[in-house]
């Protein structure tokens, strides 16, 4: 198999533009018209595949989701129109009423939103274990259990747990493992080796080349038996190994209509192309502004899984190797301190989004968590004290310049 850089280049080349175009153009039309009324009744019975509305697919989105596919060595791509559309589409396709999901605390503010305030409401219970307790974890699960879910290494708190045991534990009770791979992406962390089933994505962050879209991804990874599962056993009579893909395309993704613009699957097509060179340049100068906040004597705390001495560097560096993504947390004295050094900075950008190629930076407590109260807050690893980080591709000195321009504020 080529190289990670090489299939980011050249997608796997199915959809072949008839004119020979060398990127895939956008095709920006909604219906695709049939020669017959037989070709559209057979295409609709899913006997023949072709192009009927673009909610359902298009040939610019379908050459994205291939292109993901031979980057993540999936069975099965869905893009989607963000990565909560991709979240929310997973789990209404493996749950329902009256079942539950195993889930953390420490996961993306508008994540534990979905579950506690948009899913519970709809009869779907949602359990809390510690990630890093397999034993709770083990515990957690029963009968009634559609999926695990859990980020590879979680937003804002950097936690990283071991998806491989994780994995071990969910195999033995014969539930999906669900992991949000957005941080890392497939080319940081391949969630498949790790025995992850269904691997979600934000193709916002890192994989858009820098803030140009919004987007979503679901992987089927292609190794859980759907016969296991009470909702998709039916679906696996008929789809095989394709049920989750099927039951999602044909159900939840149709009726909900979250799609990806042609448009936007075009940028995000061309992020890909420069996805591996992008990250790399990120944690470099991630790795390196982690050891200058790490030894600055007005800093209280950093997290980032690539240092040493972090908690979650063995784990980190196990599954993920030598690079550790973009985003880091440091704390401050106090909270006003926070707001006075993000009101200094010059370079690095006030805003609420990550893995862009510009460095931004976030106060997560009053921002993306301020709709919790101040105790489920500190549940969820947010400090009133903390910044998050998140590392772009500019020139590590001027970041690392215009950081000390923060730190002399009040000086
Ligand atoms: N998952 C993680 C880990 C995120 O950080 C985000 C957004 O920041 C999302 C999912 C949601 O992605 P989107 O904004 O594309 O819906």
């Amino acid at each position: 198999m080529k190289g990670f850089a090489t299939r980011a280049v050249y997608g796997d080349s199915k959809g072949k533009d008839p004119y020979g175009a060398l990127r895939m153009p956008v095709y920006d039309g909604v219906a695709f018209a049939h020669e017959d009324s037989a070709s559209l009744a057979q295409t609709f019975a899913g006997r023949k595949p072709a192009y009927v509305y673009t909610r359902l697919a298009n040939p610019t989105v379908q050459d994205f989701e291939q292109r993901l596919q031979s980057l993540s060595g999936g069975l099965a791509v869905l893009a989607l129109s963000s990565g909560m559309a991709a979240i929310s589409n997973t789990i209404m396709t493996l749950a329902e009423a009256g079942t539950n999901i195993v889930t953390t605390k420490k996961l993306f503010g508008n994540t534990l939103s979905l579950l506690t305030k948009t899913f519970e409401p709809w009869g779907l219970s949602v359990r809390y274990v510690s990630m890093l307790d397999l034993c709770a974890l083990d515990r957690a699960i029963d009968e009634g259990t559609r999926a695990v879910f859990l980020e590879s290494m979680s937003n804002p708190q950097l936690e990283v747990a071991d998806c491989a045991k994780i994995a071990a534990i969910t195999a033995k009770h014969g539930v999906p493992l669900v992991v949000d791979n957005t941080l890392l992406t497939p080319y940081l962390f391949d969630s498949k080796k790790a025995g992850v089933n269904i691997e979600v994505l934000s193709t916002t962050k890192y994989i858009s080349g820098g803030a140009t879209s919004v987007g979503g991804a679901i992987i089927d990874n292609g190794n859980f038996d759907w016969r296991c599962s009470p909702k998709l056993a039916g679906g696996a009579e008929r789809f095989g190994s394709m049920a989750f893909m099927a039951t999602l395309r044909q159900e939840v993704f149709r009726n909900f209509g979250a799609c990806l613009a042609p448009h936007n699957a075009y940028l995000q097509s061309l992020g890909l192309e420069t996805l591996s060179l992008r990250v790399d340049r990120s944690c470099d100068n991630a790795l390196v502004l982690a050891r200058f906040l790490a030894e600055h004597p007005q800093v209280a705390a950093v997290n980032y899984p690539g240092l040493p001495e972090a908690g979650s560097h063995a784990v980190a560096r196990q599954q993920f190797g030598a690079r550790f993504g973009g985003l880091l947390t440091f704390d401050l004295a106090d909270e006003e301190d926070c707001h006075a050094f993000m009101d200094s900075l010059r370079i690095i950008r006030r805003a609420t989004n990550l893995n862009d190629n510009k460095s931004l930076i976030l106060h997560p407590w009053s921002t993306i968590y301020a709709e919790y109260r101040p105790e489920e807050r500190l549940a969820a690893g947010v400090r009133p004290t903390m910044l998050r980080l998140s590392v772009g591709i500019e020139d590590g000195d001027d970041l690392s310049e215009d950081l000390e321009r923060g730190f002399n504020h009040h000086a």
